[in-house]
């Protein structure tokens, strides 16, 4: 089935897509969800065919044996590819480790990949509480699907010890201003990792403003509001 994979490009060597991993990403094309602030914004589109056959996704990683920890599978959203599990089992079969970024926009999907133990690692977006997330991704119906998949991932961790995760939440000056609320909603779920990080414009689409007047003063405020939630591991990302 990896030969119906749409994927849009490949990072060959990747140090920062999964914190302590040295790793390859894939990012996959297509994302139902459309937010202001995507920085792959040029890959969203589902109807846009792949530009990367699977095979020299494997071919890379057979030369990498001994070099890289893993491969990533990042986007638009990976997720909303059926293949993906064959690719993910495959890459597993090789003897790697398989990290995958998503929104969580799939939520039996997520499920299904998890159980079938195919994923070591997850870094998930949540973006909004339920009631702002169409404002955020502007689509309908989108928050349930997100706050669902968090607790499918963290229902998941709880039940396996060596899984590793990271929650993200992207902060913006447009934002619907719900950011305190957000962490405060993961952390209630049971999130131990949480990562807060600025958008940054590269790659946004047209009209998006990274910066603001008092934005910088803002985000240390907001990073500071979030430490004293207590999560276990907070990591702060600034562009
Ligand atoms: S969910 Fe992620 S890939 Fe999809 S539009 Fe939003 S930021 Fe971009």
């Amino acid at each position: 089935m990896t030969d119906t994979l749409q994927l849009a490009g490949i990072q060959p060597m990747s140090s920062v897509d999964w914190p302590g991993k040295l790793v390859a990403t894939v990012f996959a094309q297509g994302c139902p969800w459309a937010c202001g602030y995507c920085h792959n914004h040029a890959i969203i589109d589902c109807q846009t065919p792949g530009i990367l056959p699977w095979e020299e996704v494997v071919a890379l990683m057979k030369r990498r044996h001994g070099l890289l920890d893993g491969i990533v599978f990042s986007g638009g959203e990976a997720t909303r590819q059926p293949a993906l599990l064959d690719a993910a089992r495959e890459i597993k079969d090789m003897g790697f480790e398989v990290g995958l970024h998503t929104a969580g926009p799939y939520p039996r999907a997520l499920q299904h990949l998890l159980d079938a133990g195919l994923i070591d690692w997850v870094g998930m977006d949540i973006k909004a509480t339920p009631n702002n997330y169409p404002a955020v991704v502007g689509r309908p119906n989108s928050g349930e699907k997100a706050w669902k998949s968090l607790q499918i991932l963290l229902d998941y961790a709880q039940r396996h010890p060596d899984f590793d995760y990271e929650i993200r939440l992207t902060a913006f000056p447009s934002s619907p201003g719900d950011e305190l609320e957000v962490a405060r909603g993961c952390r209630d779920a049971g999130a131990k990792t949480f990562a807060l990080q600025q958008a940054r414009q590269l790659g946004a689409p047209e009209g998006f403003e990274a910066q603001a007047i008092g934005w910088e003063d803002q985000f240390d405020a907001l990073a500071r509001d979030i430490k004293n939630l207590g999560f276990e591991r907070l990591i702060v990302r600034r562009a």
